[in-house]
């Protein structure tokens, strides 16, 4: 006998949404979430190291059920995500706070082997369907590829004199990793699929 589900998608966990039950949903419902920056540990390294606490990611999610002509409808769901993170500047190294707001959109397939096949001939991201999918891994993966590979102020704040610039505080910048690196590495962690 299976457990009953709650039905009301939008009061589930966002680390476990239907995306069938919420396309399904009428009236069309919506997921609405938000959680700390912080809490984001794949994003953390590539944050200002005094990265406010207050700084939050907001997101919203919608489904919709696609129909299709001669087969079972398609799931979609469209996600949309802000964030206000605080990375270093590349050029000054001073903190710059970036405007991140973005929209995806996904269609659900049933297995991983479709999804490979499709995802490579789709406009769309193709995702593999589960009962609980994480949506705040999504959420997670997708602001790890909207950062920016070399943060930058548009302009950037009045530079440091050079009398004050010391050689010690040189050489501890130079010691740091370098950030592409650590970049590549997140990004190819996240390819594994969704951190549970
Ligand atoms: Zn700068």
């Amino acid at each position: 006998m299976s457990i009953p589900r709650t039905s009301d998608p939008r009061t589930s966990d966002p680390r476990t949404v239907d995306p069938r039950a919420l396309a399904q949903a009428t009236p069309a419902q919506e997921v609405v979430g938000h959680a700390p920056l912080l809490a984001f540990h794949r994003l953390t390294d590539l944050l200002w190291p005094d990265q406010a606490a207050s700084a939050e990611v907001h997101w919203q999610a919608q489904g919709e059920l696609r129909p299709v002509t001669g087969g079972a409808p398609q799931t979609w769901l469209h996600l949309s995500v802000q964030s206000q993170p605080t990375l270093r500047c590349e050029r000054c190294l001073g903190p710059v706070t970036l405007d991140l707001a973005f929209e995806r959109d996904y269609r659900f397939v049933a297995d991983e082997a479709t999804a490979e096949i499709e995802d490579e001939v789709s406009e769309e991201d193709v995702l593999v369907w589960q009962r609980d999918f994480d949506l705040q891994a999504l959420v997670e993966d997708e602001l790890l590829m909207a950062l920016p590979v070399v943060p930058k102020h548009g302009v950037c704040p009045e530079a440091v004199p050079f009398s004050v610039v010391d050689e010690d505080f040189i050489q501890s910048e130079a010691e740091k990793p370098n950030p592409f690196a650590v970049l590549a590495q997140l990004k190819n962690e996240g390819k594994k699929g969704p951190a549970k």
